[in-house]
């Protein structure tokens, strides 16, 4: 579907990188800094970064409703690393999930890991690991789509996707393309609701 409008949180952390994997996929990207920003987004992603400081700016760009309203309306989230933890549980709650953060360990960083990921096919995806967390507990409607070192860092509930790794920091743009699906979905069912 064309002309898809894929918003990125821009307040800090690696947005950039996003706006590159989206636009190659064929979407319409923008950096998202202000609730103006948010408006006609058919799919928003909360990039990886220091999840402290991006719920604090948040909070003093005054994004949280725009991301509530985004999110009741069941536009697909993407929340990577940082972006997991901020859509998770304990903060936004968007995710019945609570991840566990800089859980891989002081010695462990940063890494990559070849993982299967339900969905995209046989061909392992390249996962950049960065201070990244995973997830701890996931409740009954969370669905593990990968897991590393028994830990699930790939998940999805409903119109949200979320991961522990970075998969705009690679060539290998499969991860996305599970999202940029989920938002062709999604904008077919808001389409067909507005024809009834
Ligand atoms: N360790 C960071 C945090 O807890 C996440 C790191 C990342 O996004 N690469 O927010």
């Amino acid at each position: 579907m064309a002309d898809l409008k894929v918003g990125v949180l821009a307040l800090q952390g690696g947005f950039e990188a996003h706006l590159d994997t989206l636009r190659r996929l064929g979407a319409e990207p923008r950096e998202v800094r202000t609730p103006e920003d948010m408006e006609g987004l058919d799919a928003l992603v909360i990039p990886g970064g220091e999840s402290t400081t991006i719920g604090k700016l948040i909070a003093s760009a005054d994004l949280e409703p725009a991301l509530r309203a985004h999110h009741e309306a069941g536009r697909p989230i993407l929340g990577t690393c940082a972006g997991l933890i901020v859509c998770d549980a304990e903060h936004l709650g968007f995710i019945d999930a609570e991840a566990k953060r800089n859980a891989f360990g002081r010695q462990l960083q940063s890494f990559e890991a070849d993982l299967e990921v339900a969905g995209i096919g046989d061909e392992p995806l390249r996962a950049v690991f960065i201070r990244a967390p995973w997830v701890e507990r996931c409740g009954p409607e969370v669905e593990v789509l990968a897991s590393c070192d028994g830990h699930p860092v790939a998940i999805r509930e409903g119109s949200v996707l979320a991961c522990a790794f970075h998969p705009e920091l690679t060539d290998d743009p499969r991860f996305h393309a599970i999202f940029m699906a989920m938002t062709t979905s999604a904008r077919e069912r808001a389409g067909e609701e507005a024809a009834r």
